[in-house]
């Protein structure tokens, strides 16, 4: 039987400015995509799928997928909102978790409909009662700017950026970089150890986010320069199985290369387990876009701070090429890189 698919009260009341009483009790998560769906799912799973007295409220700019996720709930303990003002009134707690800058800008900025606009128009005892989690990979300057908006409110807000992927997200055992003071930190820490394994303060607002970039700068250089090895090694007459075995117990070895190999049939794959994207044209994985918006994002505060980052721009520009020429591949891992330098 088809669920009842429910929009959260506080709509159905035409946002009457009333705030609910359990707005406390409730949490607010925005951004339903790949990886949201997944840290939602597990965030009512551990939290509200049993007996809870609040509930899970999604949102998502493609309403049809927030209604979808309330639909596997059965509606228990979840109902879905249309625009972030509405999350806001609807509970003390937000998540977002969106795919870069321009969108965080929008959901928190937005005129009318936006975070920052709901929470001023709220008591500011209510206000101040509200806890933000941004999730996003953005612009470090982003964040900090937001931050600084929310103190003058008093309203606590973290970055929160996460590593691990779907299948970290899907398995809740995502790691998760966390800037913001200590006392935010201290607030947030209950909901993501409920979506994650680990939780790194890793300093003031901002940090989060610093520590994502670098990390996924030198993640995005590693693929480019294992793809090359590959394509070398095969060329130069090795079996791409005895090289990948031979560079994953050697100096070279790194994730790229012991789980994320860019060649087919590189790494033995146990039986009843997926392997590498590789494996299956690409498919799932960390996007390729993805990956140029996070070179880019650390590419950018490198210009900004004067840091020489070589290596980082010139990854960047291959992933760029490479989208550029095969725009098929943009939703496909970034280790398809390997497939770009194949043809070239
Ligand atoms: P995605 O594009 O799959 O999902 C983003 C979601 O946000 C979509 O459902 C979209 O409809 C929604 N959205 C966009 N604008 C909105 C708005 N104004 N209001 C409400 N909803 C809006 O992205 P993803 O793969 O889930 O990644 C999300 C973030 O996590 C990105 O910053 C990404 O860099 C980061 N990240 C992704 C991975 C990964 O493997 N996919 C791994 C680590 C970190």
């Amino acid at each position: 039987m088809r669920a009842t698919v429910r929009l959260h009260a506080l709509t159905r009341r035409a946002t009457s400015g009333v705030i609910p009483a359990n707005r406390s009790n409730n949490v607010a998560f925005i951004g339903l995509g790949r990886m949201g769906y997944e840290m939602a799912t597990n965030l009512w799973k551990k939290k509200f799928a049993q007996n809870s007295s609040g509930e899970l409220i999604v949102c998502d700019a493609r309403q049809e997928v927030a209604m979808r996720f309330v639909e596997e709930t059965n509606g228990r303990s979840a109902s879905f909102v249309k625009t972030p003002r509405e999350a806001v009134l609807s509970a003390e707690t937000i998540i977002t978790m969106l795919p870069s800058s321009p969108h965080v800008v929008s959901v928190y900025e937005g005129f009318s409909e936006g975070i920052i606009h709901t929470l001023k128009e709220l008591p500011a005892e209510e206000a101040q009662k509200t806890l933000c989690i941004d999730s996003t990979t953005c612009h470090v300057s982003t964040s900090q700017e937001l931050a600084q908006t929310m103190g003058q409110l008093q309203v606590n807000i973290v970055d929160a950026p996460v590593s691990g992927g779907v299948s970290g997200a899907k398995a809740g055992t995502l790691s998760f970089l966390v800037g913001g003071p200590e006392r935010s930190f201290e607030l947030a820490v209950p909901f993501l150890d409920l979506m994650g394994k680990r939780v790194i303060h890793c300093g003031p607002s901002g940090s989060g986010l610093a520590a994502k970039i670098c990390n996924n700068m030198v993640l995005g250089v590693q693929q480019v320069v294992v793809a090359e090895a590959m394509l070398l090694g095969q060329r130069l007459g090795l079996h791409p199985k005895v090289l990948a075995s031979v560079i994953n117990s050697s100096t070279g070895k790194c994730w790229a290369s012991e789980v994320n190999n860019p060649v087919k049939g590189a790494l033995e794959v146990p039986e009843g387990q997926a392997g590498p994207p590789a494996q299956r044209r690409y498919e799932g994985g960390f996007a390729a876009s993805l990956m140029l918006k996070d070179m880019g994002l650390a590419t950018g505060s490198g210009k900004m701070l004067k840091v020489p980052l070589p290596l980082g721009e010139k990854a960047e520009e291959v992933y760029a090429e490479m989208l550029k020429a095969n725009p098929e591949l943009i939703n496909r891992d970034f280790s398809s890189v390997y497939k770009y330098l194949e043809k070239l």
